[in-house]
């Protein structure tokens, strides 16, 4: 189950004046929300891991699959169609710890320099989240980033 911020209302794309394409590929809503994150959001592959809700392999695995069927299908001429069943939109996410890392490091620097010691950003919010570490040890956090997680923290 993978969690994904966005569903597209267009779900089928044809080449334009091919009323009855040879092909149709079959692009999955976990796999265009791993090509949004990583090629139109900029994230890391570590980050939109854990946006997602999975594992590095499993967001690299949607990924290549993903820029396969989209290069396939813009290369031959064939119809994209988007569908899937495999995921949980961000909006009915629960009270998680992964939702408090997810929350801590939409409200980091996103530096991934290591100076905290934890080598980026994901690994820092993850470690934050456990209360294994303050926020205050990100060299480059704002105080306003600060507050916020701290008020995160204490709700929990
Ligand atoms: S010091 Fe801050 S910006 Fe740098 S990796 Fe750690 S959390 Fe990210």
């Amino acid at each position: 189950m993978r969690w994904v911020g966005f569903v597209p209302h267009i779900t089928r794309f044809q080449p334009f004046g091919i009323p009855y394409p040879a092909r149709a590929i079959n692009l999955t809503i976990e796999e265009l929300e791993a090509l949004r994150l990583v090629d139109l959001e900029h994230l890391t592959q570590e980050e939109a891991a854990m946006v997602m809700g999975v594992s590095r392999k499993t967001l690299w695995n949607d990924l290549k699959s993903a820029r396969e069927k989209v290069v396939r299908a813009l290369v031959n001429g064939w119809e994209i169609r988007i569908s899937g069943e495999n995921y949980i939109p961000y909006r009915e996410l629960g009270e998680t710890k992964r939702d408090k890392a997810f929350e801590i490091w939409r409200l980091l620097p996103h530096r991934n320099c290591g100076a905290c010691g934890y080598g980026n950003c994901v690994e820092f919010a993850k470690q934050v989240a456990e209360k294994k570490v303050s926020p205050d040890a990100c060299r480059f956090i704002t105080k306003e980033g600060l507050e916020k997680i701290k008020k995160i923290l204490e709700v929990m």
